[in-house]
């Protein structure tokens, strides 16, 4: 009997890791230009004599250093190991911090990639049976790319829904017998306005799983209550990153998120580099084990997570992050000497009739400071505010704002703005 390695004794899951680490840098170092030189004789050592104490002696690398190294050599960068002929897939990031990081996939890192996000689905209760809808631009992003190339190798019907507005991706739910959706959980709400404003029945169209990826909305019990209320569908989180791949997903628990340590190595570290012990927040850092052409070797997410342990009642001994991710590292807001993450706040506001939210975070003197804009009732605004100081133990102004009047978000929503310069 073959053991599942999701649920393989934790021993085997790193003895599996370490094996694929060394048969990667073997792949990597000596023709990999950014790599060797980052690990440089740590790097050689391991690839003669494989261990964990010398993978953690590694550096770790973080997006600035790979953008670096693409404007230093561009267009791509010298993290590319092969001749760019090997490539089939070309994607970038969005690029909100300054100009988009180009990635590539060969054919073998575009299976691999797929095979990720079979994980997500497995995990979701999703099969070859189900008809997944698409609910995004499909621009050079690679998440939606690679979730539709993983759901088509499973065998599911795969539908797409670039181009449309809210009342077409409605329509073509209803014409294609969609059962599952694939959206932003932000998205997935819009949708469920979008139903009630033209009065169809969301909950008898058919969808009975959601899957939402790009905000850590879908950890959220009460964020989560609200997509699955408005479909009548069980909803799964998911994670995963361009530089990355396809990490994290929920399984039935549904209390957080299982990296998938068949495929990466997982780390949750403090800001000192030293792993935080179960129970404590750190910042998650991942090393890829399936993308030998574009790989990246702890790899600092930027994204808090909590180090959640092995045990899990669906069976599987993947590291668990409960709560999913808390946020960003950057977003992490110190409020009068309170760590306030994103996550908590959208937890509470999430409690109440709101309909769109946004976080303004201002300087008063040397001291921190949130507004919350709600478009929800003045009665509406001042619970929140009061419920905020009881749980979080901060007072936060809070603000009723018009219906309709702050923005919506198809893909990731940006709703922390900075006003502090
Ligand atoms: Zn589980």
């Amino acid at each position: 009997m073959t053991i599942d390695p999701e649920r393989a004794p934790a021993d085997e899951i790193a003895a599996r890791q370490l094996g694929r680490l060394h048969r990667l840098l073997a792949e990597v170092v000596p023709a990999n230009g950014f790599w060797a030189d980052r690990l440089g004789n740590a790097g050689a050592a391991f690839r003669r004599a494989p261990g964990w104490d010398l993978f953690r002696s590694f550096p770790l690398t973080g997006k600035v250093h790979l953008v670096a190294d693409q404007q230093a050599h561009p267009p791509l960068g010298r993290i590319a190991t092969h001749p760019r002929d090997a490539y089939v897939a070309f994607h970038q990031t969005s690029g909100t911090h300054g100009r988009p990081m180009v990635v590539l996939d060969t054919a073998e890192s575009w299976s691999w990639w797929a095979r990720c996000w079979q994980a997500v689905y497995r995990a979701a209760g999703v099969t070859a049976a189900d008809r997944i809808l698409f609910a995004f631009g499909f621009g050079p992003f690679i998440g939606f790319w690679s979730a539709f190339s993983g759901a088509r190798e499973m065998g599911a019907l795969s539908i797409p829904s670039g181009g449309m507005d809210g009342k077409q991706r409605l329509r073509l739910i209803a014409d294609s017998g969609a059962t599952v959706l694939l959206a932003t959980v932000t998205y997935a709400l819009r949708l469920a306005e979008v139903a009630r404003e033209e009065g169809i029945d969301l909950r008898a169209l058919g969808i009975r799983r959601t899957i939402h990826a790009g905000e850590p909305g879908a950890s959220i019990p009460s964020v989560r209550a609200r997509v699955e209320e408005a479909y009548g569908a069980s909803s799964f989180d998911h994670a995963g990153a361009t530089e990355v791949g396809a990490h994290s997903f929920s399984c039935s628990a549904r209390d957080g998120l299982h990296v998938n340590e068949v495929e990466f190595v997982a780390e949750v570290l403090d800001p000192g580099g030293s792993p935080v012990p179960e129970g404590e927040t750190g910042e998650l850092v991942l090393t890829n084990l399936g993308r030998a052409g574009w790989p990246v070797i702890r790899y600092r997410t930027g994204d808090l997570a909590v180090n959640g342990g092995r045990a899990c009642p669906c069976g599987r001994t993947l590291l668990k992050l409960p709560g999913g991710i808390m946020g960003r590292a950057d977003d992490l807001m110190i409020v009068r000497g309170v760590n306030v993450y994103p996550t908590a706040l959208e937890a509470i506001v999430r409690d109440f009739e709101v309909a769109e939210f946004r976080v303004v975070r201002l300087r008063r003197g040397d001291l921190e400071e949130l507004r919350l804009d709600v478009e929800a009732s003045e009665e509406t605004a001042r619970a929140l505010a009061e419920e905020m100081r009881l749980r979080l133990a901060v007072r936060i102004e809070t603000r009723a704002v018009p219906a309709g009047s702050l923005p919506r978000f198809e893909l990731k929503a940006r709703r922390i703005v900075d006003e502090r310069s």
